[in-house]
């Protein structure tokens, strides 16, 4: 029996350029080197795509819809879910301007599940079903709403239509060691508001770091993470030498992600080989 009925899977790549260390054609090559028959397609960033294609007496509209979507999905409280609301006009004034002048992630923390239902508008039935992944790298900060210690968590994937992967989120989201709470305390009762290049150094084993070079090779494990939430309906793995293993640690997420004793766990390797053989068959 064909699990599948069509001859390819597709999955576009809305870049982030707004974190230099993140390397779009890097994740790229790696998702086509494990599916190569699918097709892997590069974009440039989402909003900035999708403002271009459309004529030019249309873009201030979608830019406004936009830009009040982001205002709503804005978390106030990490304790409270975000619930329909006016915007004010200065958020959605800033949001306008963080859409169109390249803005950067200001500590702004969004709705995730909010902002996938507003990116999710962007896409028509052709470019966005079972067959065809967008997966949109972003530099927002994005946090889910846990019922069962009813607060806010931050997160480095959404999975589902479009995947969100934040790049932020990566060094924010999973927990960092201890040691770098505890420095941050000492550093901000002195005043200061950057830890000291000295622990930084010492703690770079142990956690993502702003501008950290290592970026782009942890990102290429939570876009297969996407990927296989697409295909199989699972995205994580208990291993924790595989890269879909779901890390709650920095540590557990650079170990699984840069030095595993393998890419995938033979039971996930498997999964995309079987995968890989209906696609060539079909074909
Ligand atoms: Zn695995």
């Amino acid at each position: 029996m064909l699990l599948f009925d069509r001859k390819f899977f597709r999955c576009d790549l809305y870049d982030d350029p707004f974190t230099p260390t993140f390397r779009l054609t890097e994740v790229a090559d790696y998702l086509q080197a494990k599916l190569p028959s699918a097709e892997i397609v590069k974009h440039g960033e989402l909003v900035h795509e999708k403002l271009t294609m459309l004529p030019e007496s249309e873009r201030d509209n979608l830019l406004q819809r936009l830009a009040v979507g982001f205002a709503k999905a804005r978390v106030h409280d990490p304790y409270q879910p975000v619930i329909e609301r006016e915007p004010l006009y200065g958020e959605i004034a800033y949001e306008r301007r963080r859409l169109t002048q390249r803005g950067e992630a200001k500590g702004v923390v969004y709705d995730g599940f909010m902002v996938q239902e507003l990116l999710s508008s962007l896409f028509n039935q052709m470019e966005m079903n079972r067959w065809r992944l967008p997966i949109v790298f972003t530099n927002q900060l994005l946090a889910t709403f846990d019922e069962s210690d009813r607060r806010y968590h931050l997160r480095t994937v959404l999975l589902g239509y479009p995947a969100i992967v934040s790049t932020t989120g990566l060094v924010e989201a999973p927990a960092k060691p201890r040691e770098f709470y505890i420095a941050r305390e000492q550093f901000r009762a002195m005043g200061l508001d950057a830890i000291s290049p000295v622990l930084e150094s010492e703690l770079k084993d142990r956690c993502l770091l702003p501008n950290d070079e290592r970026l782009t090779e942890v990102a290429k494990g939570y876009a297969m993470q996407a990927v296989f939430y697409a295909l199989f309906g699972e995205a994580f793995c208990d291993d924790k030498d595989c890269r879909l293993y779901n890390a709650h640690w920095q540590e557990e997420m650079l170990h699984a992600q840069l030095d595993g004793k393998y890419d995938l766990c033979p039971r996930h390797e498997k999964m995309l080989q079987n995968f890989q053989g209906e696609l060539t068959n079909l074909r």
